[in-house]
């Protein structure tokens, strides 16, 4: 189904920026003609204020600094179309990037000489934009792409319900998550959020608004999901629900020994069927390092009175790891879910007496890390750079990664001071025909350095980031990276590898003038 939307003639050959703002100076909605209205309404909701570029041409990973000329505040989709339309009939067109949450590290919500679409804008204008909408009786959840997570977990819980693959962290867009992959600790049993959506609303490169599923529009519908904004801005998705869990059991085991841990990851994901009420709910692991605390800003889990034990393990070996799982329950399940996790517990090859447990509930624990961004954000340390690393590693070479890379550059170098994940997942949980790229192994692990740094130290950080992507090329390591960032062509052809030629024909196919997304350079990297 195209949606096509009225489009004034004479906005071809000039600049939108000094045309539209043109526009504003002289007239007044009242004055002009009809069709003039869309163009005039368009130009109300751009902006040049400094504040607006300035945010605009900023990200969470504080690295990257790219101004756009303006920044767009839609109202509806309709706002978004006709910026879109606009660049692609002038003769010289304009990058355009939505923007969600702005939670890249990398610059790729940005738009250089530009447009900024700022998403959120639409977030609390239910009457034009989508919202979140939730169907009770066919489980799933209509939800406008400029929506937080956090924000559609409170909706849905609202009747019993809860999407079934999440984020770590909630405050990121639907759309920011479904152009990459959305990973966490569901994925192994649930596949990634890309795994979990029924349809879409896109608005194509073209300006086309379409409406994508397996069935309808299939080839746009695979090309969005982890197509890094590529091929157009989803603006709604139908995201599946169940009924929500009341609370959970979360256990942590620690390791000094790297095989046992991958081992007993391992052996916890085979049991992944969606309806198998033996499996885990989540899983995920990480490193602990010598950093003073055994907790960091991501987490405080441990009981304090254990901090010592378990400080002068991480001094004996260095690094400790850590494996995290977690078990739903509700009235029903409450009398058997403590025998359930023992089952689970039977076999494992932890270090003896370094098992943790908390029983807290549901939505704490899937907001687990915004009490971490709070204390962060209270003494001024959340909006310093973030100069990220994350890479999926095939489950056949993670123990080359561990000798090369953990006990090796990260030990010698000694700097890192953020949460350091690293857990398994099934590639049969994802699907091929998306875009988004991952190891050819059935089993491969994510691994995600998450530091921050200074203002004039995260060269260091990127510095070893480097060493690291040095090390896997030199020894045959097959990674992927994860939000991935590259700045050649070949870079981004190697990455995609396989699916390169798809990737470069769905973008011919859905933005042929390559307006979208420009920051993550793959098609704007001369
Ligand atoms: P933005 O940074 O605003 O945009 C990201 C990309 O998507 C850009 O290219 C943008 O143009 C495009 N885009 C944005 N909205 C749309 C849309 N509606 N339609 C089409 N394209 C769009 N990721 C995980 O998978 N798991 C995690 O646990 C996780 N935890 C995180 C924790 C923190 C603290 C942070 C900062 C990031 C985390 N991420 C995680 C990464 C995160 O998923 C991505 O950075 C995601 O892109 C951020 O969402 P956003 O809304 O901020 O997107």
């Amino acid at each position: 189904m195209v949606m096509s939307f009225q489009f004034p003639a004479y906005f071809t050959a000039i600049f939108i920026i000094t045309r539209v703002m043109s526009i504003m100076k002289i007239s007044k909605p009242l004055d002009v003609h009809h069709k003039d209205i869309r163009a005039v309404d368009l130009a109300t909701k751009l902006s040049v204020d400094p504040s607006a570029i300035e945010s605009a041409s900023r990200d969470f990973g504080g690295i990257v600094k790219a101004e756009p000329e303006a920044v767009l505040h839609p109202s509806a989709p309709q706002d978004i179309a006709a910026l879109i339309k606009f660049s692609y009939s002038n003769s010289v067109p304009f990058g355009i990037a939505a923007k969600g949450h702005g939670h890249s590290v990398r610059g790729q919500a940005m738009a250089e000489n530009g447009v900024v679409v700022d998403m959120r804008s639409m977030a609390n204008k239910r009457r034009n934009g989508t919202g979140i909408r939730v169907s009770i009786d066919r489980l799933y959840a209509d939800v406008g792409g400029e929506q937080l997570w956090i924000d559609v977990l409170n909706a849905t819980l609202e009747y019993g319900l809860a999407p079934v693959s999440w984020t770590d962290y909630l405050y990121l867009t639907v759309g920011g998550t479904l152009s990459n992959a959305g990973i966490s600790g569901q994925t192994f049993r649930y596949g990634p959020q890309i795994s979990n959506v029924l349809e879409m609303d896109v608005i194509t490169g073209k300006a086309d608004f379409l409406t994508c599923s397996p069935r309808m529009n299939s080839e746009l519908f695979y090309a969005v999901l982890g197509g890094l904004g590529q091929f157009g801005i989803i603006t709604r998705a139908r995201i599946p629900l169940q009924p929500a869990p009341k609370r959970v059991k979360w256990v942590r085991l620690l390791y000094d020994d790297f095989s046992s841990f991958t081992k007993d990851q391992e052996l916890l994901i085979s049991k992944n069927g969606r309806k198998d009420k033996s499996a885990l709910d989540y899983l995920e692991g990480s490193l602990l390092m010598d950093q003073g605390s055994p907790d960091n800003w991501r987490s405080s889990f441990f009981p304090y009175k254990d901090h010592p034990k378990i400080i002068s393990l991480i001094t004996k070996h260095g690094i400790i790891y850590c494996l995290e799982i977690v078990k739903h329950y509700d009235d029903r399940t409450k009398h058997t879910v403590d025998k359930e996790m023992e089952q689970v517990l039977q076999g494992m090859n932890y270090m003896p007496g370094f098992i943790f447990g908390k029983d807290v509930g549901y939505e704490e624990f899937l907001n687990r890390v915004r009490s971490g961004e709070l204390k962060l954000k209270s003494q001024g340390l959340w909006d310093v750079p973030h100069p990220w690393l994350n890479l999926f590693i095939p489950k056949s070479q993670i123990s080359d990664f561990n000798n090369g890379v953990f006990r090796g550059i990260v030990l010698e170098r000694n700097i890192t001071t953020g949460p350091v994940l690293v857990y398994p997942m099934n590639r049969q949980k994802w699907d091929d025909r998306m875009s988004a790229v991952i190891p050819d192994e059935e089993i491969f692990y994510t691994v995600g350095f998450l530091h921050s740094s200074g203002f004039d130290t995260w060269k260091a950080f990127e510095d070893q980031n480097k060493d690291i992507m040095r090390f896997c090329n030199k020894t045959g390591i097959m990674l992927k990276q994860y939000l991935p960032h590259y700045s050649t062509k070949e870079e981004w052809v190697h990455h995609f590898g396989s699916k390169w030629k798809v990737f470069q024909h769905r973008k011919y196919q859905f933005d042929p003038r390559m307006l979208l997304s420009p920051g993550q350079r793959i098609f704007n990297n001369n």
